[in-house]
């Protein structure tokens, strides 16, 4: 029977995670390979097309019951056209990988960058199954996006939709972001702003149980400030306090302008749970009037460590229900 599996890759500046699942995306195999960047384009390219034959030997199918390859990598990159314009971390520029895909495979090939497909893995098999629209936001060394409408990606007009990280939220005194300008989301609640403002409190003398479960404030990260809030650290709790403030404030912009079903939180950040959910949807409960998107359901990613792969699967399951 033609059609019934689909391969995800997951392409990362440090390895390659291919799965291979069916169209419901329950898992038949995975694996995962150092990316090896630094040996250059055509050695990962190798490896990626090494691992997907892999993959479909080791789940004993043959290339015409696969339906289709999905591949997720960090943009900018034209889902279109099939090229990652610019990708930093792979030492990437203009590499058009859904044709030298196709080429090896003869097996239609689909490209997303990763936040939209991870909307996309948690719209098709992670929490907004029952849903049509959501926003999907992940909270990890930096702060991304992706915006499920009508049950697909939207991508607006330059392919750059969902750039949520680069909102800017602090016009005005605002930190310097990667992007260059200030103030952006992910200047503030990202993994890495939570852990440098605590750095800074810990440094000036404040936070000691951080300082005492990470041994030194060089280690203290995200997780540390939690556990320090946990364990009734006031100036841990005021640092999450904070983050979650300006995450939360987003968050009401993004109902008011959205209006989604749903709000799905993902990213190591997110594993804090009830750390970050709470003070979340409580600054949802004071921002917002009271209109029904003030009760937008605001949860926790189902997907896991498998969002990468279930993600680029989703981008193969959507065309065949375009197709079926
Ligand atoms: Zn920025």
């Amino acid at each position: 029977m033609p059609g019934r599996y689909a391969i995800g890759v997951d392409l990362g500046g440090t390895k390659i995670a291919t799965g291979i699942t069916d169209l419901s995306g329950n898992m038949v195999a995975r694996r995962f390979v150092a990316t090896d960047a630094a040996s250059g384009e055509a050695v990962v390219i190798a490896r990626i097309m090494r691992s997907i034959h892999d993959i479909i030997k080791e789940a004993k199918v043959s290339n015409e019951e696969v339906a289709g390859i999905g591949i997720c990598c960090p943009g900018p990159l034209n889902p279109e056209t099939g090229v990652v314009i610019f990708a930093p971390n792979l030492g990437w520029n203009h590499v058009p990988i859904v044709a030298h895909i196709v080429e090896e495979f003869g097996i239609p090939t689909y490209l997303e960058n990763d936040a939209n497909a991870a909307a996309l893995a948690e719209k098709w098999f992670g929490a907004g199954r029952d849903v049509q629209s959501l926003l999907y936001v992940t909270v990890s060394t930096g702060v991304g996006g992706g915006i499920i409408l009508n049950g697909d990606i939207y991508r607006g007009r330059n392919h750059m939709a969902g750039e949520i990280g680069h909102a800017i939220v602090q016009p005005e005194g605002g930190e310097r972001c990667g992007c260059g300008q200030y103030g952006c989301l992910e200047t503030i609640a990202s993994g890495t702003a939570i852990g440098r403002r605590a750095r800074e409190v810990v440094q000036a003398g404040g936070g000691q149980r951080m300082l005492e479960l990470a041994g030194s404030s060089e280690a203290i990260t995200a997780r540390t400030v939690a556990d320090a809030a946990a364990d009734g650290d006031a100036d841990a709790k005021a640092v999450l306090e904070r983050a979650f403030l300006y995450l939360g404030t987003f968050i009401v912009n993004m109902l008011n302008v959205l209006n989604v079903e749903k709000i799905v939180i993902g990213g190591g950040v997110s594993k804090l749970g009830e750390s970050l959910f709470v003070p979340v949807r409580r600054v949802v409960d004071d921002k917002m009037s009271d209109v029904p998107a003030k009760y937008t359901p605001i949860v926790p990613a189902e997907t896991g460590d498998s969002v990468g792969i279930l993600g680029a699967v989703g981008l193969v399951v959507k065309a065949e229900v375009r197709v079926g």
